[in-house]
């Protein structure tokens, strides 16, 4: 899986019942730079560059969160959204200054995921997921990662960040869109793609 993030990997693992290499196990440490416009773009990239580097079957996702009020910012700049790569802390806290006066309808959010495949012959699957919900004035929890403490899905009384992992699995953004690719990627190798199974 082209990802250097343990919680990405662990929770795509989890929902496609694969293990999963990450960029360390296979020593991939070259910089990918995703500069796509869209998430599906983004997880393209990703999997493009570790699957042309390495020959090797990649998938990625690229993810983020969509604010209404803000006109669907952070959107692909979620894990950049304070300026460091993965400032998880910086990033909330700069989501909750941006919504300091905003109230009901207006912290509407989505957590989008787009999930890539990139198999050894170069054919590619990429599938989308959206989770819609809602953003907290304060971080409840401690679980999960990211925006999880100030986010609570439709229709749930808990953060993902007070979720345990095999309940935000069932419901997240990510396994909306791992599902689908990895139906995409089961008919796959029902055909051309047995050959990679042997
Ligand atoms: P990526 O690694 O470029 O896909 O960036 C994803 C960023 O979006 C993460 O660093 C988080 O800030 C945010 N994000 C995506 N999915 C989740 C999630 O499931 N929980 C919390 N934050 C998420």
């Amino acid at each position: 899986m082209a990802s250097a993030n343990k919680n990405k990997i662990v929770e795509a693992s989890a929902i496609l019942g694969w293990a999963l290499e990450s960029l360390a196990d296979i020593g991939y440490s070259d910089e990918i730079i995703e500069d796509g416009q869209t998430f599906a773009d983004n997880a393209l990239i990703k999997a493009r560059t570790v699957h042309k580097t390495t020959g090797f079957c990649a998938i990625a996702d690229d993810s983020g969160i969509c604010v209404d009020y803000l006109g669907g910012e952070p959107g692909v700049y979620s894990a950049r959204f304070a300026g460091i790569h993965g400032d998880d802390d910086a990033n909330n806290k700069l989501l909750l200054s941006k919504l300091e006066n905003v109230v009901g309808d207006g912290r509407k959010a989505s957590y989008v995921c787009a999930a890539a495949c990139v198999f050894p012959d170069g054919e590619e699957f990429v599938a989308l997921g959206e989770l819609k919900g809602h953003l907290l004035d304060g971080p409840m929890g401690e679980g999960g990662f990211g925006y999880d403490p100030l986010f609570v899905p439709q229709g749930c009384t808990e953060s993902f960040g007070q979720m345990d992992q095999e309940k935000k699995n069932q419901i997240s953004h990510r396994m909306l869109a791992f599902t689908q690719l990895k139906e995409l990627m089961d008919i796959y190798f029902k055909g051309q793609g047995a050959k990679w199974l042997q």
